[in-house]
């Protein structure tokens, strides 16, 4: 007879029977650990987003107080002239619509670091009155794929949302250099993909302008630089000497400053030198004259901070009486050959007085900006640089590690001078990049022969410089025992008191004998 409760109950008996506890245990384990599993590396992965830095762009709006305007940046003529057409473009886009001129959509600010690129794409800004986004490269850089696709992304949502719009991409070698293919960079390729497709996504019409800063054009993908991406390249130099004392001025408008301060002399004396390093040795410069209490920077406080920018901070090593000695002779090597070859910049100052790494220190400072060397001037700049090691060799017979960082200059001098200028004893016609493939071993081999040559030439000629003038080295090495520092009266003093058998003796004995002549035709 079938009866149905009867059946029910019987089948879940044998549910019962079929799922013991352990077996049921087993079950719920087998069904939630993934889950469970999942879940965790969520919540890991959720803590570790919260954990990393936020890279939000940098906003500037256009009246902000921080904002720059060109009388603001220094020198830089013609970078401000290129860039004063895009603040033309943003301010009135209908005037090139009108002749249908496209304005470049990217500007590429290249040039050394510190000469002023991200101060002139802020000047843009700020002139145009447009929103300005800046982002450092680097944070698109992450070593979760696709997330520096998805930053730049946003970054140039935001921009278009917020039109007329500069975004700015400072350091963009991070993300532009050349695409390797070999899939060891695939974040990096696929962030750089980003940008480019960024870049063609938007017309002329959204009023977006790119900026970008970079200190390595070379190394940059050849894709971004095609018309339509960054077609503009602009390159911000270093400044002149003009540049560089404009530059003063603007960093010293609102600090009072000694009626004797000579800004120009200022700017004579720091040659190579970039507008932050100009703006640092400004700060330094009011920093020493509130350290001695005074009321206006003088200009002893500008040579003390053009000291510290150049050589370091004093430090507190204490030299042994030996190492004392043999900084001395060494500066002293330095400073003696400078004196002694023409075409070299005057020693301002000599010390043995640690500094930064250095145990002391030899100034020579430039007084004027040049921009071509001669062969004969890079070799006389190499004696200069030898002078130190040669001193040591003549006068304790012995070789110290403290030429160290002047042998690794002779090196890169002689080298650059060999591969890149043609001026080896052999090759002048040719100039061959040490990593160019396609040099046979004989060339190179040559070319080692002919860097070695040129050091040689250089050490040689120092030896006997020093050594025709063995007296005066060790008269600069008393003094500086005896003060520690020396200055370019100091120097002059020794030179002019000095009868010189080295090279300016020859040139006493011409310009004796055209003084004679000219005395004998007077009379
Ligand atoms: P990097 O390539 O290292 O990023 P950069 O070229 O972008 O450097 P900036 O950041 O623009 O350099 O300049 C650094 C500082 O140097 C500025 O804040 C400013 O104080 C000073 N400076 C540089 N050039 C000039 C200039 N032409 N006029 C006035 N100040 C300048």
């Amino acid at each position: 007879m079938f009866a149905p409760g009867a059946e029910r109950k019987e089948a879940q008996t044998q549910m019962i029977f079929a799922f013991s506890p352990f077996e049921q245990l087993q079950g719920y384990i087998i069904t939630w650990l993934p889950i469970i599993f999942m879940g965790l590396i969520a919540v890991v992965l959720l803590r570790m987003m919260k954990v990393m830095p936020r890279v939000k762009p940098q906003q500037i709006k256009p009246q902000s107080k921080s904002a720059i305007g060109w009388n603001d940046i220094a020198g830089l003529q013609e970078p401000k002239r290129e860039l004063r057409e895009v603040v033309d473009f943003l301010h009135n886009p209908k005037k090139f619509k009108k002749l249908g001129a496209v304005v470049p959509k990217g500007i590429l600010l290249h040039g050394p670091p510190g000469t002023g690129k991200t101060l002139l794409a802020k000047a843009v800004a700020h002139e145009s009155g447009a929103r300005f986004y800046s982002q450092t490269a680097s944070s698109f850089v992450e070593m979760f794929a696709g997330l520096g696709a998805a930053r730049i992304r946003r970054l140039f949502r935001e921009a278009r949302e917020h039109a007329p719009a500069i975004i700015f991409i400072d350091e963009l070698d991070a993300v532009g250099v050349s695409r390797g293919g070999d899939g060891y960079s695939r974040e990096q390729d696929q962030t750089l993909n980003q940008l480019l497709v960024e870049m063609d996504g938007f017309e002329p019409t959204h009023q977006l302008v790119v900026i970008a800063a970079s200190n390595r054009l070379e190394s940059l993908d050849k894709a971004l630089l095609r018309p339509g991406r960054f077609d503009r390249q602009v390159f911000v130099t270093l400044p002149d000497t003009r540049g560089r004392e404009s530059i003063l001025e603007v960093h010293t408008k609102n600090k009072p400053l000694d009626p004797k301060v000579d800004l120009n002399r200022v700017a004579r004396h720091t040659s190579g030198l970039s507008g932050a390093d100009l703006a640092n040795i400004c700060n330094e410069a009011a920093i020493f004259a509130g350290r001695r209490s005074g009321t206006v920077l003088e200009m002893d406080d500008f040579d003390l901070a053009l000291e510290r920018v150049l050589t370091g901070l004093q430090s507190h090593k204490a030299l042994s009486d030996n190492d004392k000695r043999v900084v001395a002779w060494h500066e002293a090597g330095h400073a003696l050959v400078s004196e002694l070859l023409e075409s070299v910049d005057k020693v301002q100052k000599i010390s043995i007085v640690p500094r930064g790494r250095a145990l002391g220190y030899t100034l020579n400072l430039p007084e004027e900006d040049r921009h071509l060397k001669s062969r004969n001037e890079l070799l006389d700049y190499l004696k200069v640089l030898l002078g130190g090691r040669v001193a040591e060799e003549i006068v304790f017979g012995i070789v110290t590690t403290g030429a160290a960082d002047d042998l690794s200059k002779v090196t890169e001098i002689s080298h650059s001078m060999v591969y890149e200028y043609g001026m080896g004893t052999e090759h002048f016609t040719l100039t061959v990049p040490a990593d160019y493939v396609y040099v046979s071993d004989a060339t190179r081999a040559l070319r080692d022969e002919e860097q070695r040559s040129l050091a040689d030439e250089a050490y040689n000629a120092t030896k006997n410089l020093i050594s025709d003038n063995r007296d005066l080295l060790d008269e600069f090495a008393e003094r500086l025992m005896a003060n520690e520092v020396m200055e370019r009266d100091d120097i002059e003093e020794i030179m002019t008191s000095a009868k010189l058998p080295g090279v300016k003796q020859s040139e006493q004995v011409i310009i004796d004998r055209e003084d004679d002549e000219a005395q004998s035709l007077d009379t």
